[in-house]
């Protein structure tokens, strides 16, 4: 009797089943035929320290680790706001701005509160997203994505997280907080650096 053989598995860094959703869907699209799991797969598997001073370092670490812990090809991303008249930060200390890693309401608050003199034309902005794949033989790569916009002066929308009700993409009358998540998903910094991975993972998984 022949088994059908079974899809095989590559694992993302992450315990949001969304993000984990958004890639499926975009592999899928791509018609990849590999089994998308999230970390929450493999408990035992210990938290990874950001010690790297870029996105790409960051995402390296993790799918690093995460592919040693497995022994299974394994994907990671890094992202965070890059704001103009701040030379890029908060960058890869956007989740704990403020000080607590996650509070997102605190991080956005204290931004906010650090451009309120900032004239309209100062506001730029972009949200930037590192992608990395590694497989347990150590071999890597690592792709970008990005999305341009400015700051807004208050809070619009309820949707998304972090510093999405300040940040309105270019050519866009909404912030990221009021798009849908489809519509968020087909123009943002992750989306775009997930969908670069798909070369990448042909390239080094066949
Ligand atoms: P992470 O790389 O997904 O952990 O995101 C790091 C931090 O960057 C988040 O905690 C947010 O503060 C910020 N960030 C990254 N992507 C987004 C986004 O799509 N919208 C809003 N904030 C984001």
């Amino acid at each position: 009797m022949t088994s059908t053989p079974s899809a095989p598995r590559l694992v993302l860094a992450t315990r949001n089943a969304g993000k984990v959703a958004e890639l499926r869907h975009i592999l899928s699209a791509a018609g990849l035929p590999y089994e998308l799991v999230g970390t929450d797969a493999y408990p035992h598997v210990p938290d990874v320290k950001e010690t790297g001073v870029t996105f790409a370092e960051n995402a390296l670490l993790k799918a690093h680790a995460l592919a040693q812990a497995t022994g299974l090809p394994a994907i990671a991303d890094d992202s965070g706001l890059c704001v103009d008249v701040l030379n890029g930060a908060p960058g890869i200390f956007s989740a704990r701005w403020a000080g607590t890693h996650g509070d997102d309401k605190a991080n956005l608050d204290l931004l906010l509160a650090q451009l309120s003199d900032i004239a309209d034309e100062h506001r730029g902005a972009h949200f930037a997203c590192a992608a990395a794949l590694a497989l347990p033989d150590g071999s890597e790569r690592v792709v970008e994505g990005r999305l341009q916009g400015f700051l807004r002066h208050s809070p619009a929308g309820a949707g998304g997280f972090g510093y999405d009700p300040i940040f309105q993409p270019l050519e866009e009358t909404r912030t990221t907080a009021q798009l849908t998540p489809d519509e968020k998903n087909a123009i943002s910094h992750r989306g775009q650096a997930f969908r670069a991975l798909i070369p990448v993972i042909r390239e080094l998984l066949g």
